[in-house]
């Protein structure tokens, strides 16, 4: 029997093992169960393929990557390993073509859709097969709370029960302790040896500023840091990847839209050509990039803010795969918080589902306006404490913090003002009554008679759209999201009027943002 470093030499030409893939392979190989946890790129694949390939029978890889399963099984073909896979892209003759070999022992491995464990027939030919191993990837995907919830994860339980002695390995690159537990609870595998490796990416330099012209914002780190280089820009709305991808091509950046609203031809040609050409930038939603194995992104950009944490770090995790310096670069404004909000407020679910996704979001948020390191932010956020990095655009230029109790005092006397008569306006009209400006609407509703009117004219519109976006992230002031976007009073706003709470706020950052250089690798 071949050993695991002979296996990673021979077949997949590597010198040695990275991190704990040695530990986590003998574990797999001796027949244990293990649950991986390790950051995009950490290389996990290895995990299970080399285990696949040591013990007898053939390795069933459950992935929901449909799309990339012919790629896979290419480029594993191309180092000599017999793989196959069962998707419901494929013709008939292809699935029993792969099912025969499965079944006469010529496979080595085969990557199985989630969906296809609800067919009874699927079932039945593992049952019928020598089983190596299980490997659940993307094993966040059992996590009913987590962003990524795929129904039929919740039928992999089946497999422990079905083939208690075959070893289950699940691997995922996003997980919280939190959902690591979830993951095991609901795969049934509590006897699993957990492996954790530091999510901490040295390479990649995080920068997160206030939205204040987004694309021209974007435009500016393409031009004076990336030009010519592979990114991700990311966006909510199928629209607004359209737009964007129209306005980088319009100033000469090679750039694709890909999102679900394409035809598969379109996203396949799209996904093709970032893959194989230089310098081209990709502007999609979120469903680009699971599983996308491209090493040279230079930069992931994120025009929308992500709705957690988990999903910032995933899609920031696809730059610098490579090790070479990278930047994972973010833009948020007041719109973005209302939005997501208003979202939440609107989403399908129960009341602890909404509270849930609130709490994500409030841990983005508090993210984006720390003033401490972003990276032992995010690392936190995933159960590891660490030294300030030095490299993230907080330690590199550490923002200010001022104390902002007057000025919220002051907002929030607008807003009571406006309530007691009954009113509630939006961030746009409250900030004119505090600057003092006369416009048309403000002196025809009176609001200029107000005893807040000009109070806070000390400070720029500017710098009071930021007031409102950090007492909303503070959960200080409420926003009517699903309505008219109208400005409200919260429990924990009377603690911040009575003078028993003081409000540090951050100040923003001077226009344009400096642009910090990544520290090479
Ligand atoms: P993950 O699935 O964790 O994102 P992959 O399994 O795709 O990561 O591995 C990322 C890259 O690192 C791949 O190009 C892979 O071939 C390479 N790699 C993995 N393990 C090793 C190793 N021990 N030595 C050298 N390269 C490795
Ligand atoms: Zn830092």
């Amino acid at each position: 029997m071949p050993t695991p470093i002979d296996v990673l030499r021979t077949v997949f030409g590597y010198d040695s093992f990275r991190g704990q893939q040695a530990e986590i392979v003998d574990t797999v190989v001796g027949g244990g169960d293990a649950l991986v946890l390790m950051p995009t790129g950490g290389g996990k694949s290895l995990c299970y393929q080399i285990p696949a390939l040591i013990r007898p029978g053939t390795g069933v890889v459950v992935s929901p990557l449909i799309a990339l399963m012919q790629d896979q099984v290419d480029a594993l073909s191309a180092l000599g390993v017999r793989a196959g896979f069962l998707n419901s892209t494929q013709s008939w003759e292809e699935r029993r073509g792969t099912e025969r070999a499965l079944l006469a022992g010529e496979l080595d491995l085969v990557y199985l859709a989630p969906e296809r464990l609800r067919l009874p027939d699927t079932v039945e030919l593992l049952g019928r097969a020598d089983v190596a191993l299980f490997a659940i990837d993307e094993a966040h995907c059992v996590s009913q709370w987590g962003h990524d919830f795929r129904p039929d994860y919740l039928l992999l339980h089946v497999l422990g029960e079905r083939w208690p002695d075959v070893p289950r390995i699940a691997l995922t690159a996003t997980a919280t302790r939190a959902t690591a537990a979830e993951i095991s609870e609901r795969l049934g595998l509590d006897g699993a040896r957990t492996f954790v490796a530091s999510f901490d990416r040295p390479n990649v330099t995080y920068r997160i500023e206030p939205k204040d012209n987004p694309r021209q914002q974007l435009l500016r780190l393409i031009r004076t840091e990336h030009d010519g280089d592979a990114g991700i820009v990311y966006c909510l709305s199928r629209a607004s990847v359209e737009q964007t991808a129209e306005f980088l091509v319009g100033h000469g950046i090679p750039a694709l839209p890909y999102h679900a609203g394409l035809d598969n031809r379109t996203r396949a040609a799209n996904q093709a050509r970032f893959l194989r050409e230089d310098g081209v930038v990709m502007v999609a939603t979120i469903a680009f990039g699971m599983g996308i194995d491209k090493p040279d992104v230079r930069f992931v950009a994120h025009l929308d803010l992500p709705k957690s944490v988990e999903g910032y770090y995933q899609e920031t995790g696809r730059a610098g795969r490579d090790g070479l310096p990278s930047t994972a670069w973010l833009a948020y404004g007041l719109a973005d918080v209302v939005q997501q909000r208003r979202m939440i407020d609107t989403s399908e679910g129960d009341a602890a589902h909404r509270r849930r996704l609130g709490a994500h979001l409030d841990a983005m948020l508090a993210l984006c306006e720390t003033v401490h390191c972003r990276r032992v932010q995010l690392l936190r956020y995933f159960g590891e404490e660490s030294a300030p990095c030095g490299n993230c655009d907080t330690c590199l230029a550490p923002p200010d913090s001022w104390n902002g109790t007057v000025a919220a005092q002051k907002l929030l006397s607008a807003v009571v003002r406006l309530d007691q008569r009954g009113q509630r306006y939006g961030t746009g009209h409250v900030i004119d009554i505090l600057v003092g400006r006369a416009t048309p609407r403000v002196t025809q509703l009176g609001h200029d008679s107000l005893s807040v009117f000009g109070v806070g004219s000390d400070l720029d519109e500017r710098t009071w759209r930021g007031v409102v976006r950090q007492l909303l992230a503070q959960g200080l002031l409420g926003v009517d999201a699903s309505g008219y976007q109208t400005l409200h009073l919260v429990e924990a706003s009377r603690a911040v009027l009575s003078g028993d709470r003081e409000v540090r706020l951050r100040r923003e950052a001077a226009r344009p943002a400096k642009a910090p250089r990544a520290r090479s690798a």
